[in-house]
C-alpha cells in the first residue's frame, strides 16, 4: 500500500481542549467544521465527548453525521439554515442555529416546528461577512424573542484581527457588540481560538476554539502559551526512490530546482493531490530519518521531492515527516504562502490512522 498517511493523535486533541477551557472559564464549544479541519469530525468529537461542552460545524450535513454517530452534545451550525425546509431536521437532531439575517427570522416565525430551537443571534461588529448590524441588532433580537419556535438566544460575534495582539481591533469590535447588548442580559459568545488566547479579558458564555484544538498557533507570532498547544496530525510517508544527479541538473516540473553540486535526491511518496501545498518554495522543511532536509522542485500530484545530499543515512523507505510533532504545521504553511487552515482542511487520499482513541481526558 501507498505509505501516505495522517497520523491523528487524539490524546493531543483533548490536550488542547483542555488548555482552551483554561482560557474560558465558562463553556467552550469545540469546533469541528469541515470535517474536524481535516482531522475527522466522528473521530475527534468522540475523543471530545466527555469533556466538550458542545461542538460548532457549518451546516445541518456535517451535524447530522455527528448525531448519527451517536454524539448527544449540544451542536451549533455556525452558518444557521440556509432553506426554511431544514428546520424540520434541526428539530429533530436538536441542533442550535445562528440567526444572521432578516429572512432566517422571517423563516423560522412562519414555520410550523415541534420544538422551539436556540439560536445564536449573530451581530456584524466589524468582520462585515454575515450578521446584523448594530442598530439592527436590538430588533432582531425582539423579534426572535416573540417567535414561539425560539428557544433560547445566545448573542455572538466574530472578530476579524484577533490573531494580531499589537491591533486595537479586537477590543474596538468587542466593545461594539458589549454596548449594543448591554441591556438585553443575554448570554455571549465571541472568541475563536486566537481570542481564547491573546484576549482572556474578553469573557463570553461560550468560547469557539476551532484551530488550537488540532495544535496550530493561530496568532501571528508564536507565545509562551501557543508553545503548549500540541499538533494532532502528523502527515507521514516514505522515500520510495533516490538519484545520484551531478551539478546542474534541473529537477521535477519547469526545472525550477537546479543542483548547485553534485546531489541526491529523495522521491517521496506525497504530492498535492494528498493535500500537501503546491506552492510549497524550495527547501520547505521535512523531517527525514529524524532530520531537517528541504524541498527540491516543484511539488508534483504524487510525489516530492527533497534534497538528501547532508544526510547520506536516509534512502529508500525512510520515513519522511511532512509536518507533525517535529516539524510544525505552522512553518510549512509559511514557506507555502498559506495558513495551515487551508492544508489540514485540503488533507485528502492519505490513510487516516488514530492514536490514543480509548484514553480518557485527563
Ligand atoms: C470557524 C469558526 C470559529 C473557529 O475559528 P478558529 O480560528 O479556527 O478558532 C469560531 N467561530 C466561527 C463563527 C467560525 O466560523
Amino acid at each position: 500500500m501507498r505509505p501516505a498517511y495522517a497520523h491523528i493523535d487524539l490524546a493531543a486533541l483533548r490536550h488542547n481542549y483542555q488548555l482552551a477551557k483554561q482560557f474560558s472559564p465558562n463553556k467552550a464549544l469545540a469546533v469541528v467544521k469541515a470535517d474536524a479541519y481535516g482531522h475527522g469530525a466522528v473521530q475527534c468529537a468522540q475523543a471530545l465527548t466527555d469533556c466538550a461542552d458542545g461542538f460548532a460545524v457549518a451546516c445541518l450535513e456535517e451535524a447530522i453525521e455527528l448525531r448519527s454517530a451517536g454524539i448527544k452534545q449540544p451542536i451549533l451550525l455556525l452558518e444557521g439554515f440556509f432553506h426554511a425546509d431544514e428546520l424540520a431536521l434541526c428539530v429533530e437532531h436538536d441542533l442550535w442555529l445562528v440567526i444572521h439575517a432578516h429572512w432566517q427570522i422571517e423563516a423560522l416565525t412562519r414555520s410550523p416546528l415541534k420544538q422551539p430551537i436556540n439560536c445564536w443571534l449573530k451581530m456584524d461588529s466589524g468582520m462585515h461577512r454575515v450578521g446584523f448590524f448594530l442598530h439592527d441588532f436590538v430588533g432582531a433580537y425582539q423579534r426572535l424573542r416573540q417567535c414561539a419556535n425560539v428557544g433560547q438566544v445566545v448573542a455572538m460575534t466574530h472578530l476579524a484581527r484577533a490573531d494580531d495582539v499589537q491591533s486595537p481591533a479586537a477590543s474596538q469590535q468587542c466593545a461594539v457588540f458589549s454596548q449594543a447588548i448591554k441591556q438585553l442580559g443575554v448570554p455571549t459568545s465571541l472568541s475563536n481560538s486566537a481570542a481564547v488566547l491573546a484576549w482572556p479579558q474578553i469573557v463570553s458564555d461560550w468560547t469557539r476554539p476551532g484551530i488550537m484544538l488540532y495544535g496550530s498557533n493561530p496568532l501571528l507570532k508564536p507565545t509562551e502559551v501557543t508553545q503548549q498547544l500540541k499538533p494532532v496530525m502528523s502527515l507521514q510517508s516514505r522515500i520510495i526512490a533516490v538519484r545520484e544527479l551531478p551539478e546542474g541538473e534541473a529537477i521535477g516540473y519547469g526545472a525550477r530546482f537546479v543542483t548547485q553540486k553534485a546531489s541526491r535526491i529523495g522521491v517521496v511518496a506525497m504530492g498535492y493531490a494528498d493535500g500537501y501545498p503546491r506552492h510549497a518554495q524550495d527547501g520547505t522543511p521535512m523531517l527525514v530519518e529524524g532530520h531537517r532536509a528541504g524541498l527540491a522542485g516543484r511539488v508534483s500530484m504524487d510525489m516530492l521531492t527533497v534534497d538528501l545530499t547532508d544526510l547520506p543515512q536516509a534512502g529508500v523507505g525512510s520515513a519522511v515527516e511532512l509536518w507533525g510533532k517535529h516539524i510544525s504545521v505552522d512553518e510549512v504553511a509559511h514557506c507555502a504562502d498559506t495558513i495551515s487552515y487551508s492544508m489540514l482542511t485540503n488533507i485528502k487520499r492519505v490513510q487516516k490512522n488514530y492514536l490514543n482513541a480509548d484514553l480518557k481526558a485527563e
